[in-house]
């Protein structure tokens, strides 16, 4: 939940950050535009003032010539030709079509010969009146060659200033006008135009849409009917003297600037409009816009892609987070942090909880190697994947513990298929070539109210019932002990300190010669001193101890504790005997365990003839690797003694097999003497493995009859009650040194 709202977070923050992106983007973009209207804005003021400048040079220059010749001609001659051919001169260098001087009766006398009235024509009534102007552009009404002009004309005042004698002009081709209106600016798409007050066109440049007699005001109006408002306005700021910006379509949108021309010392009103279609800034923009919209693309798809490529490995790391959380690293399985949540997720099941294990699976390990052990689990969890409904549910917990979910009602169902998985997890061994797999299995019925850890600790304390049985595999909770669960708990919380404390006391059982008349040696058996002052016996704790591997530690302690004692006894200068520690079966699962014992035997520099080792039988039959493990202790000069022989699993052919030093026979057959099978058994027992080179030891002997039979069948040590129970250090050495020991 929160991880996904996380997620939402974040995206949302990517998506405000590109959407803020895209803003300053726009942003920019329409700053760009506007500084580019402004520009062009500018552009259209410039080329305008350059075009006023270039027009009002043209006509007043001109117009100045004018009256300047005007004056100089005082009165009209009768016949003009030579004022003329003076003029001529000023026809060349100005660049007019003609000059001509008008006659009161309207009779025009031009420079390039012709004489003809034009009383008809506006400038020579105005001339005649006194005024002095500048045309539209007309039609030339002298000559041949009609072609567009604008005159300009002054009056020709007589000598005295009485009045106006005539009028001088001089005509002046239009296009000359179009080249000073040629506007370069805007890729050759400007043009202007010279209009009057009231909108008619005098002159435009060649690129103009409108020319000739046209009205611009009435034509663009008639055209652009969508935006009367901004033309009228044009239209007022022409008739008030004003300048201005206008934007109106004709045949596209343009942009205009419109700007008085002041010329022939202001007679003239004409206005200057200088126009580009909007198209052009279009233009200037298309590049930037393509570049905006190119980056606004890529950005939207870095974003887009960046959102999915966060996405795609949020979700991967995600996915990949469940699977190291509820996988089994080994199995590829539930875990059991998932086998948990699936079954509290049954809600109010009914059904078994099993805890599993495999008594010694070490061995498999040490002896076949990790990989293989790792086998024999996947191969275990394939067995109980198969066997189970989709109901139900397995895990491995860790190491070589497995917990299971069965949906059965009664105890015997749950039985027939636990016996079931036991039989194909025992085949194992063979398929797999390891050593024997045997597991053991607690059982729990759930009762819905208590937690899944709590039912799973009641299921493992069933399992410790059988744990390293080997007549049985399965035990239900019902049948634990629970004063006993809490006393063992305790033991084992106990334990360290105990070590730490010297809590754990060496007892010395004396092993006395076949007559009974020497002390021959002795086994040592561990007490555990509570601090209570109490002495708790092996039987209390020693199993528990084998089965939760605290025992190797005890071993080992107790050994080191005799070493000690037999160093102080050497060399104090006591007659030595050796002294037999018990090593039990899980001890001997540690790989370097004779290179342990030997290590201690090297630090208090002792003979390892006087520290012996007792190994019970079934031990020799769990560890595959004891023949091994007695050749090592024999090379590294250990007396190996078989302990218990005749207890359970007895084997003659492990005399044969396993090379012992001393067999000791246990109290179960010692307490056979009396019955004449028993004794018989007893005899050969004795016997063979004498003649296989063993020497025999009885245990538990507790009666004089016992011990006269051992006599008689020339067993060679006794060790019991008879003689001697186990004693403390103080009182084995008292009897060291009564019988004559020291
Ligand atoms: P075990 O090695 O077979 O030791 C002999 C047991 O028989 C001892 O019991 C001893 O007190 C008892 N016993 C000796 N003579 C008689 C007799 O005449 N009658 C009777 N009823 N019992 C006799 P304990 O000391 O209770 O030890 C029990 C077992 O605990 C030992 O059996 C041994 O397997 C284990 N054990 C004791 N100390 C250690 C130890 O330091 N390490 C390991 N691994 N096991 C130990
Ligand atoms: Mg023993
Ligand atoms: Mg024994």
């Amino acid at each position: 939940m929160k991880n996904k709202k996380m997620l939402r977070i974040r995206i949302s923050g990517i998506v405000i950050a590109i959407l803020v992106l895209l803003l300053v983007i726009y942003g920019c973009f329409v700053q760009i535009r506007e500084n580019l209207e402004n520009e062009m804005q500018k552009t259209l003021r410039d080329v305008a003032a350059q075009n006023v400048i270039a027009v009002e040079k043209e006509v007043t220059d001109k117009y100045y010539l004018l009256q300047g010749v005007s004056r100089e001609i005082t009165e009209l001659p009768d016949k003009p030709k030579q004022v003329l051919t003076n003029l001529q001169a000023f026809v060349d260098v100005y660049g007019f079509k003609r000059i001509g001087i008008v006659y009161p009766n309207g009779v025009a006398y031009t420079t390039d010969g012709y004489i003809q009235n034009i009383a008809f024509r506006d400038f020579v009534k105005q001339g005649l009146s006194g005024k002095s102007m500048i045309t539209d552009a007309l039609e030339d009404a002298i000559g041949d060659t009609p072609e567009r002009i604008n005159v300009i004309s002054v009056p020709i005042y007589a000598k005295d200033s009485s009045g106006v004698i005539g009028v001088l002009f001089a005509t002046y081709r239009t296009e000359q006008f179009q080249t000073s209106l040629n506007v370069e600016s805007f890729d050759g798409l400007g043009y202007s135009y010279i209009i009057q007050k009231d909108g008619n066109i005098i002159v435009a440049s060649e690129e103009a849409p409108l020319h000739g007699q046209t009205n611009s005001f009435t034509n663009i109006m008639a055209y652009d009917e969508g935006n009367p408002q901004a033309l009228e306005k044009m239209i007022t700021d022409v008739q008030t003297g004003k300048s201005g910006t206008v934007h109106y379509q004709y045949y596209g949108a343009r942009d205009a600037y419109y700007t008085p021309l002041t010329i022939m010392d202001g007679d003239v009103e004409w206005y200057i409009i200088t126009a580009v279609p909007s198209q052009v800034l279009k233009n200037r923009l298309e590049p930037v816009m393509k570049i905006v919209i190119a980056l606004l693309i890529f950005i939207v798809a870095v974003a887009a892609l960046s959102i999915f490529l966060y996405i795609y490995s949020y979700r991967k790391a995600q996915k990949e987070l469940l699977r190291l959380a509820y996988e089994d690293p080994i199995t590829k399985g539930d875990n059991f942090v998932c086998f948990k949540e699936k079954l509290a997720r049954k809600n109010m099941v009914s059904g078994y909880l099993i805890a599993m294990d495999l008594n010694e699976f070490k061995i498999i390990n040490n002896t076949c190697g990790v990989s293989t052990g790792d086998e024999a689990l996947r191969r275990m969890w394939e067995i109980f994947q198969e066997g189970i409904s989709s109901e139900e549910l397995v895990s491995r917990v860790n190491a070589d513990r497995f917990i299971l979910f069965l949906s059965e009602d009664t105890k015997e169902n749950i039985e027939k298929r636990i016996l079931q998985f036991s039989v194909e997890i025992s085949a194992l061994s063979e398929e797999l070539n390891v050593p024997r797999i045997h597991p053991s299995f607690g059982i729990y019925h759930l009762t819905n109210v208590e937690t899944i850890e709590n039912a799973y600790s009641h299921a493992i304390q069933a399992k410790h019932l059988v744990k390293g049985l080997r007549d049985r595999i399965l035990a239900f909770y019902d049948e634990v002990d629970s004063e006993q669960v809490i006393q063992n708990r305790k033991m084992e919380d106990a334990f360290d300190d105990a070590i730490k404390e010297q809590q754990f006391e060496v007892w010395y059982q004396p092993k006395y010669s076949v007559d009974g008349s020497s002390v021959v040696g002795a086994e040592a058996l561990v007490r555990w001193r509570t601090p209570e002052g109490s002495y708790l016996s092996p039987g209390k704790f020693i199993p528990l101890f084998e089965k939760n591997g605290m025992i190797s530690t005890l071993d080992e302690y107790v050994f080191t504790e005799v070493c000690r004692q037999q160093k102080e006894w050497e060399t104090t200068g006591r007659r030595m005997i050796p002294v037999s520690v018990n090593i039990s079966r899980a001890s001997l699962y540690y790989a370097n365990i004779v290179e342990r014992y030997q290590n201690i035997l090297k630090e208090f520099e002792l003979d390892p003839t006087y520290v012996q080792l007792e190994i019970t039988e079934s031990a020799t039959i769990d560890n595959s690797n004891i023949s091994r493990l007695i050749s090592d202790f024999h090379d590294a000069g250990f007396w190996l003694l078989l302990d218990d022989f005749g207890n359970g699993y007895s084997s003659l052919a492990t005399l044969n097999v396993m090379h012992f030093d001393t067999l000791k026979l246990d109290k179960s057959l010692i307490d056979y003497i009396g019955d004449k099978n028993g004794e018989t058994l007893l005899y050969y027992v004795t016997k063979l493995a004498q003649n296989l080179g063993f020497l025999v030891t009885a245990e538990g002997v507790e009666t004089e009859e016992q011990v006269a039979f051992l006599q008689e069948v020339e067993c060679n040590d006794i060790q019991g009650y008879y003689f001697s129970k186990p004693l403390p250090l103080s009182d084995y050495e008292k009897l060291l040194s009564a019988s004559g020991a020291s």
